[in-house]
């Protein structure tokens, strides 16, 4: 199988219930897209978006979940909690999670695979800040994520990687083709090398996707999709991204 295309929105700490007729005027405008459409809303909206949206392909998913099934850890989610309200996905790892809350490459691991128990696909968010950049280290920084993030169990079924470089995240900054297509075959050398179906995950890239560089960002090599932030919060921004993977 080759990788499933995926364009996946995260809203992070934005929206509220009336937010969700954008979803609905995505899926007016993309019926039928060739391409996965994922929207990751804050968790109080997974119920209900799933609810309003089912049966008309759009998939729903978390932006993190914790490593146990269930327990004392007030305020945190269980993956199961997740699938129970429609989610069918989770997004784990991202920059902001690894430096707000301090989550090391091991514990992402680790809720990888409560996320797998739990049936969800868990999309590891991997990417190196500006001054790994500059300082020559960003193979060797994304090449140390990922072998430390990804759990046993790890399939195409079941698991994407996004690299999201942290300083092009929210900041309109994008690297150069050049660089990501660099990152890619990284990923894509390394995970065929690791697992049996390494060849067929879906690899997306994150930071400042929008409607005017998505194109150009679907045609380099290994990208199989994007992870898009704030372009993804209003169906006028999402809705051409979409139809640039689609087309891709
Ligand atoms: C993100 O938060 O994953 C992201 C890529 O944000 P933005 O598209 O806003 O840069």
């Amino acid at each position: 199988m080759a990788p499933r295309k995926l364009a996946a929105g995260n809203w992070k700490m934005n929206g509220t219930l009336a937010s969700l007729a954008e979803v609905e005027a995505l899926a007016e405008a993309h019926p039928a897209p060739s391409c996965d459409v994922l929207i990751c809303p804050p968790a109080t909206l997974i119920h209900a978006l799933a609810s309003r949206i089912a049966g008309r392909g759009i998939k729903v998913g978390g932006q993190d979940c914790h490593a146990s099934h269930s327990g004392a850890h007030t305020g945190d989610l269980a993956a199961s909690q997740l699938a129970d309200v429609g989610a069918s996905h989770v997004i784990l790892g991202h920059s902001e999670r690894r430096a707000d809350h301090g989550e090391t490459s091991g514990a992402i691991a680790a809720k990888a695979r409560a996320a797998h128990e739990a049936g969800l696909v868990a999309i590891i968010c991997l990417g190196e800040t500006e001054a790994e950049r500059d300082a020559g280290q960003t193979l060797d920084v994304i090449a140390g994520q990922l072998a430390a993030s990804l759990p046993e169990g790890a399939t195409a079924a079941n698991t994407v990687i996004a690299y999201e470089p942290v300083w092009a995240i929210g900041t309109g900054r994008t690297p150069s083709s050049e660089q990501i297509a660099e990152v890619h075959a990284l990923l894509r050398a390394d995970l065929s090398k690791t697992l049996a179906d390494g060849a067929d995950i879906s690899l997306l890239y994150g930071g400042s996707v929008k409607p005017s560089n998505a194109a150009g960002i679907f045609a380099i090599p290994h990208v199989n999709g994007a992870l898009v932030g704030g372009a993804s919060l209003k169906a006028a921004d999402f809705g051409p991204i979409v139809a640039a993977l689609s087309a891709a």
